[in-house]
């Protein structure tokens, strides 16, 4: 590695901590690459039982969730973003509810963007920088990594949770070749607690950590395939896109902390979709009403079918 200037490494990762602080971060860590043997057991026997539902994409490229320096091949530190997105306004209304995390932009091209910024600002310092960035989009266990990092640890809703932040936010990757000392892991801090566990209305969350797809509220109303049918007896408790209630319950998220993201406020102000814009939206017109928002993951079927579900029909009725 070579440094354009005679930069110390610990000088050159804290001035990393502050840069990434001033685009709108709360948290940075810093993990060093090991192979993930023993986590890649645990994964492989999630997708054995088949709670990854219909989500193939979880089930390819093994290999490189284990080894990452299979898509960097000198990969030595890797660099863990945090940006909360939580907000203190709160739902309006309690049917067609909208996850936080989609009420304002899509989260994915604001933390690459940013991610980028902190990548240029690396390069001006170090000749010989290379990375790879990835937001929730390429074969990378972006939570084993944020604890690997410090961030936080992960809850028994399977989520990373910080004491600092809550559970309220996104997770961004960079990996890259600078050879920098790790950042401490942090304790388990969820303890006797099981209200996750309790309060989620499908016993989806099978085990502490362990979250079934199939049963999960998130994954129907967001993931499902055109072609699958949402199970009758799923009760939807008023969610049309996400669900946000293991998340609700949780004791840490009391000390969520406010973005300074203005685009991930609520658009217009709205928390939940109005069943008369539900009633006008067309194959036509819908990606132009998402553009840019999360929503659009449901494709403009999947979000009929939930509509449908949540008023007790089905698509022939
Ligand atoms: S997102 Fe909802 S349905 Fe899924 S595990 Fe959490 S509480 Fe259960
Ligand atoms: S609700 Fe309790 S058990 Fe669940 S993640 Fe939060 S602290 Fe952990």
């Amino acid at each position: 590695m070579i440094l354009n200037k005679e930069i110390n490494i610990n000088f050159l990762k804290n001035n990393i901590k502050e840069f990434s602080y001033s685009l709108g971060f709360e948290k940075v860590g810093f993990a060093r690459f090991r192979f993930f043997s023993k986590e890649i057991e645990k994964y492989k026997n999630w997708l054995a039982n088949g709670y990854q539902a219909s989500m193939n994409y979880l089930e390819r490229n093994i290999d490189k969730r284990e080894n990452i320096g299979l898509i960097l091949s000198d990969v030595k530190s890797i660099i863990v973003f945090a940006h909360s997105y939580f907000t203190d306004v709160q739902h309006s209304k309690s049917i067609f509810k909208i996850s936080r995390y989609a009420w304002g932009d899509d989260y994915h091209d604001i933390l690459e963007k940013k991610i980028r910024k902190v990548a240029n600002f690396i390069s001006e310092q170090v000749d010989t920088f290379k990375f790879k960035i990835y937001v929730d989009t390429g074969p990378i266990l972006e939570k084993i990594w944020a604890v690997e990092a410090g961030i936080g640890w992960q809850g028994k809703n399977s989520l990373v949770l910080s004491q600092e932040l809550g559970s309220y936010f996104f997770i961004g990757i960079m990996l890259t070749n600078l050879d920098v000392p790790p950042d401490t892991k942090v304790v388990d801090r969820c303890g006797e607690c099981r209200k996750c566990i309790d309060a989620c209305p499908t016993n989806a969350i099978v085990s502490p950590k362990v979250v079934d797809s199939r049963k999960c509220i998130s994954f129907w109303t967001i993931e499902k395939k055109i072609h699958e049918e949402i199970p009758h007896q799923l009760d939807f408790k008023g969610w049309i896109f996400g669900c946000d209630i293991c998340q609700e319950v949780c004791p840490w998220n009391s000390k969520a902390k406010i973005t300074k993201e203005l685009a991930f406020y609520p658009r217009n102000g709205k928390t939940n979709l109005e069943e008369e814009d539900l009633m006008k939206l067309t194959i036509e017109n819908f990606k132009e009403v998402f553009r840019k928002s999360p929503i659009k993951r449901a494709k403009f079927e999947g979000l009929m079918k939930n509509y449908l579900h949540l008023r007790g029909l089905n698509e022939f009725e």
